[in-house]
């Protein structure tokens, strides 16, 4: 690692919740792809990040989402159906 990863590595939470400015941002990102061992750091957070946010929604599924869902479902059923006629 060189020098100012940690101040980095510091940042990646507040990065994968939108909160950084648009200069930060740009810093942060032009260090990942230069080290490896920050962007290693960074994915693992972003995994975790996101197991964390579905296991928080789950619970709550939005309407919206089921919905959605539903949608796919009876359109993969019609698209069955038709090729069954066929
Ligand atoms: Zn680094």
């Amino acid at each position: 690692m060189s020098d100012g990863c940690d101040a980095y590595i510091s940042q990646l939470y507040t990065y994968l919740d939108g909160e950084l400015s648009d200069r930060e941002c740009a810093q942060l990102q032009a260090h990942l792809e230069d080290c490896p061992p920050c962007l290693q750091e960074y994915e693992r957070d972003a995994i975790l990040k996101a197991l964390v946010r579905r296991s928080c929604t789950s619970e709550t599924a939005p309407e919206t989402l089921r919905a959605q869902i539903l949608t796919q479902i009876t359109t993969v059923t019609v698209t069955e159906v038709r090729v069954h006629r066929n």
